[in-house]
């Protein structure tokens, strides 16, 4: 039983002065946690146990599915990273620090490394596997903006887990069954959340998805369907291409003088006032913008052609995430000096042909639509340009901005945005880490065969405020009964024996299984006492107060905020009925 007069908690009236989103003020008036730095927080009795339930949820899931769970140092040296480059590669997120021999060492941000090494130590035959190993942990990263308390933490909590696997049937069904793990898990939670894919179907979708819980706060923007359950990161979502059409007996293409047309506005009212009874929008037009890409480990760069729709921009992070690994980079002023052909406001795609440059488009450019686009010298236009007839792209890229309205990928429905926390992430690695360390297996024909991996993570911490996030209201916190610190606040009121009844009836509930937190404070006023309670959100309430005289007392639900007298000798079977209802 937790008793108010003695629990180490003090809540707070006032929003902490560096708090912006709810979870965060909540959190912190409720006293579940307390700033130790920046991103750094310790977790008070009552917090330590909403953790603790959170972590017993994703522990029962990944149990369910045969993870083992270990546990693992936080302190490694930077041998481990070394052998596959991350040392250098995790950048500045990675804490470091030297022992006293002057040993490079790090705090984990994640361990893909030691559990791979640790597999090929234990293990060695194909007997051995598949195997998923897991922990739940501290992680350490030194985020560059630590914001929104445990949201996004430089010290935090994660279940990480890691399959092993001997081929890529073994692998995708070790991803299923975390995938599975994972929407019960935050099912079980209460969570509203999405999955989505994390690269666009070309790169292999279902390799890494994302568990995004939606909330206005979330940091990540992704599009949702109206028509069907299609989620999907901005940067995945595949436009569905027109059906190609036939280029037989349309117009010829024809180049007009266009001077005074620098924007697509007013190139669009200049055809419009042409006279050549057709009416243009930006959507007619064929804007070509030029970057340069660099693929990892060569020197230079390549200048590449995207064509979009002129209504569209190029959006530079869908752009990056479709030429990936390669970086992207705009055009400065002495790549147009050293290509005199790229006429800047009039580049059309034949002129990048001919230069021998690639050109791609947005899959809307597909065979057979017309377009009004540069033609190569200043103040000119070509209108009637058509794909497939008078250029052909070297191939089709995603880099179009995603719009409201758009049509689903899937064909049901048009997108809306949503914005939303990472929760989790399951991501099919492949051999980069079991190739750096050699883990193999002895085969049945005694050959080796390299193991193949995933990584799982859930951020236990973050889970957390995410629920938070969703489930509260202008009074405090409203927790899901499953992570709940308890399932009933019990509450004495009062200066005659209401104190004693409500221990007395906590001690009962106690001994029929239900959690209780028991506000025995004497010299509290009961205003005080009801504030505290929505603050710290306990699910059920049961008021011990003035009624108690005549034999009366108040159950309350704080989701709903209903109340109800109930009698004194029915109290505690009606709590447990309210709990076991959940
Ligand atoms: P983000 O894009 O939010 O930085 P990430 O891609 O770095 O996340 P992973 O490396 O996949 O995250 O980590 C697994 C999970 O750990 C994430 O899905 C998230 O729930 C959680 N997580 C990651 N970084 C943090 C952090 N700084 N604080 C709290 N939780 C985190
Ligand atoms: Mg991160």
């Amino acid at each position: 039983m937790l008793r108010m007069s003695t629990l180490f908690l003090r809540t707070l009236r006032e929003d902490p002065a560096d708090a912006e989103v709810p979870s965060h003020k909540l959190m912190v008036r409720g006293g579940y946690v307390r700033r130790a730095a920046p991103g750094v927080y310790s977790w008070m009795p009552l917090g330590k146990i909403v953790l603790d339930n959170v972590a017993a949820v994703i522990r029962e899931e990944m149990n369910r599915i045969g993870g083992q769970e270990m546990l693992l140092p936080t302190l490694l040296p930077s041998d481990y990273y070394e052998a596959t480059g991350r040392w250098t590669e995790y950048g500045d997120a990675l804490f470091r620090l030297k022992d006293r021999k002057g040993g490079d060492y790090a705090l984990t941000p994640t361990h893909e490394e030691l559990f791979t090494s640790l597999v090929k130590g234990e293990y060695s035959s194909y007997k051995d596997f598949p195997v998923i190993l897991y922990q739940v942990q501290e992680k350490f990263r030194d985020e560059a903006r630590p914001r929104a308390g445990v949201l996004r933490g430089r010290e935090f909590h994660m279940k990480d887990s890691y399959s092993f696997d001997l081929d890529d049937e073994g692998l995708q069904h070790s991803y299923d069954l975390h995938r599975q793990a994972y929407v019960r898990i935050f099912g079980r939670l209460g969570l509203r959340f999405a999955v989505v894919s994390a690269q666009s179907g070309a790169m292999g979708g279902s390799l890494s998805e994302e568990f995004l819980a939606e909330t206005p706060t979330g940091e990540d923007t992704f599009v949702r369907s109206t028509g069907s359950d299609y989620a999907a990161n901005v940067e995945a979502v595949d436009t569905p291409a027109p059906p190609a059409a036939s280029v037989e007996g349309r117009p010829q293409a024809q180049v007009h003088h266009t001077p005074d047309t620098p924007t697509i506005e007013t190139l669009v009212g200049f055809f419009n006032a042409a006279g050549l009874g057709r009416t243009f929008t930006a959507a007619d037009t064929l804007k070509n913008v030029l970057v340069k890409t660099r693929r990892p480990g060569d020197d230079d760069w390549e200048i590449v052609g995207v064509g979009v729709p002129g209504d569209r921009e190029v959006d530079m992070k869908r752009l990056e995430a479709a030429l990936h690994p390669a970086d992207v980079a705009l055009l400065d002023e002495a790549d147009f000096e050293a290509n005199p052909f790229l006429v800047k406001g009039y580049v059309g795609p034949n002129g990048l042909l001919a230069n021998k440059l690639r050109y791609l488009v947005d899959p809307r450019v597909a065979p057979g639509t017309a377009w009004v686009t540069g033609a190569d010298k200043p103040d000119h236009h070509v209108m009637d340009l058509v794909c497939g007839r008078d250029f052909v792209p070297d191939g089709t890229v995603e880099a179009a901005d995603v719009r409201e309205g758009d049509a689903s990928p899937d064909g049901q429905g048009t997108l809306y945005t949503a914005r939303g926390i990472e929760i989790g992430h399951i991501f099919q690695l492949g051999r980069k880490y079991t190739d750096a360390f050699e883990l193999d297996a002895l085969g049945a024909d005694g050959k080796p065969k390299r193991v193949t991996m995933g990584s799982y993570g859930i951020g236990v911490s973050r889970v957390l405020a995410a629920v938070v996030e969703q489930s509260h209201d202008g009074k405090g916190i409203v927790w899901p009964r499953e992570i709940a610190p308890a399932d009933v606040h019990v509450v004495g009121t009062g200066k005659g024996d209401q104190i004693e009844t409500a221990l007395r009836i906590a001690e009962e509930l106690e001994q029929r299984g239900v959690r209780v937190l028991v506000d025995d404070r004497k010299g509290v006023s009961p205003g005080v006492k009801f504030t505290d309670a929505e603050l710290l959100g306990v699910p059920t309430g049961l008021i011990v107060g003035k009624g108690l005289s005549e034999g009366v007392l108040e159950l309350r639900d704080r989701a709903s905020g209903e109340s109800e007298e109930i009698a004194l000798d029915a109290a505690v079977d009606r709590v447990a009925s309210a709990v076991a209802a959940g």
